[in-house]
């Protein structure tokens, strides 16, 4: 999950505007341009790691590795892929001796000051957050000082005061965030207006809530927002919230995936092509060569790891996300020619992938809501290797053939020897808080083939 921005932040506005402008050019560069700069970049990460972080120190002890001995991007290679499980139970090893001349910041899942401290970013990894999503947001046509709204449910959290408010305006940097807690149809005149007001044409949150934002618009056909672009973050983008919220909003949604680590970024642009964004990180993709059916069997579809090339304070190399992303067959360059790497799509994560009881692995099989009317939101649940239990938010035209045919597509792709049961709950129950964590597929069934890759 990508982080939210705090307000120490914004505090180096030139560094900002300088990295701004480098990545306005670096976005144009060549394959190898990118490449060079990657490595340079990782040089400079490679020497620090050994000289002030005790996890690599140690690493590169056991393995006899210097960074000397990583020549090229291929040499990566040599270091071993970090698993998530051992991150989490060795964070405090990956905290740079010296972090505290990089000014970190710690941050945690949950967005509330009292959970304990998951990961640290410091000066440099926040700037570049912001320069990135500053460049993304461009390639919709945002400027700096566009009024831009935003659905947040951590923001109104954080603060008591705040909680029960349905929005707040910052007229310094001219931002709208509406409370995503009290999205409903009494506040909805009242968040209208206010979009109104603040001339808000930029819109950005977590997908789920701006999907659930369109929703209630649905009933107010005539609430005349139109923006210029919408930007979902944090989790899948399923096809049928894209629909309804180009439809609600009469603009393009440009997609983004990332991690609150900054191992990795990857941005829609205008053409619709998914961007690597290689000056933010280095992705690899670890071929997994999954069977079965749905979008993971054609194409090179793998596991992403991610390489920090800005974090000081606590650096991740060749990290595991946990997402599998498919390469493009025709890697190509997209129709919007900049020279950052496309990939086909990001397929969500290794752990909400179903485990079939003949040894399958299907991911993205929430596909199949895409196929099926009637449905307003859905969530596939695999309990046991051979019992799957899909919790559907209907609409009024959702009838018994709808079901029927649901349970068919969901069974001719598992098999027969999973039992499928389908349960209906309104949709606030589905997206219940914490909404920006909404996942559409969830597995309790352990992947040892997953889980035992190594190089
Ligand atoms: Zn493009």
């Amino acid at each position: 999950m990508p982080i939210d921005f705090k307000l120490t932040d914004f505090c180096y506005p030139v560094s900002i505007l300088k990295l701004r402008n480098f990545l306005e050019k670096s976005q144009w560069f060549s394959l190898q341009e990118l490449e060079a700069y990657q490595f340079k970049k990782l040089k400079i990460m490679l020497n620090h790691v050994y000289e002030n972080v005790p996890y690599y120190q140690k690493l590169f002890a056991a393995g006899g590795i210097t960074p000397k001995d990583i020549t090229s991007l291929g040499d990566l290679k040599k270091i071993p892929v970090l698993d998530k499980n051992i991150f989490n139970v060795s964070r405090d090893l990956f905290f740079a001796k010296n972090a505290g001349k990089f000014k970190p910041i710690g941050y945690n899942t949950t967005g509330t000051s009292s959970a304990p401290v998951m990961f640290y970013r410091d000066r440099f990894a926040r700037t570049l957050e912001i320069a990135y999503y500053l460049r993304h947001w461009s390639w919709g046509g945002y400027k700096i000082g566009s009024p831009i709204g935003e659905i947040s449910c951590w923001f109104f959290l954080k603060k008591k005061k705040n909680t029960n408010k349905p929005f707040y305006y910052d007229p310094v940097v001219r931002r709208l965030i509406i409370n995503g807690n009290l999205l409903s149809e009494q506040n909805l005149d009242l968040i209208i207006n206010e979009i109104k007001k603040r001339r808000i044409v930029f819109f950005r949150g977590p997908a789920t809530a701006i999907y659930a934002f369109s929703l209630l618009l649905r009933n107010k056909p005539h609430h005349s927002i139109s923006l210029k672009a919408v930007f979902p973050v944090g989790e899948m983008l399923l096809d049928y919230q894209r629909k309804l919220i180009e439809k609600s909003f009469s603009c393009q949604v440009f997609d983004s995936y990332g991690n609150m680590e900054g191992t990795g970024a990857i941005s829609q642009c205008e053409k619709g092509g998914y961007h690597i964004n290689s000056d933010y990180g280095i992705i690899e993709i670890k071929d997994l060569r999954l069977p079965g059916l749905g979008p993971c069997s054609s194409g090179y579809t793998g596991l992403a790891i991610g390489t920090n090339l800005y974090n000081f304070a606590m650096p991740l190399l060749r990290y595991s996300h946990d997402d599998i992303i498919s390469a493009s067959p025709n890697a190509g360059t997209c129709p919007c020619k900049r020279g950052l790497p496309i990939i086909k799509s990001v397929q969500g994560r290794l752990s909400d992938v179903i485990v079939t009881p003949d040894g399958r692995y299907i991911s993205s099989l929430s596909e199949v809501f895409n196929f099926v009317n009637g449905i307003t939101l859905g969530q596939i649940i695999q309990e046991e290797a051979s019992r799957l239990v899909v919790k559907i938010s209907k609409s009024a035209d959702f009838g018994q053939d709808n079901e029927k045919k649901l349970l068919e597509m969901i069974s001719n792709i598992v098999g027969r020897s999973v039992n499928v049961r389908v349960e209906y709950i309104p949709f606030a129950e589905l997206t219940t808080y914490p909404r920006s964590k909404f996942r559409p597929v969830i597995s309790y069934v352990k992947k040892e083939y997953g889980m035992s890759i190594k190089d």
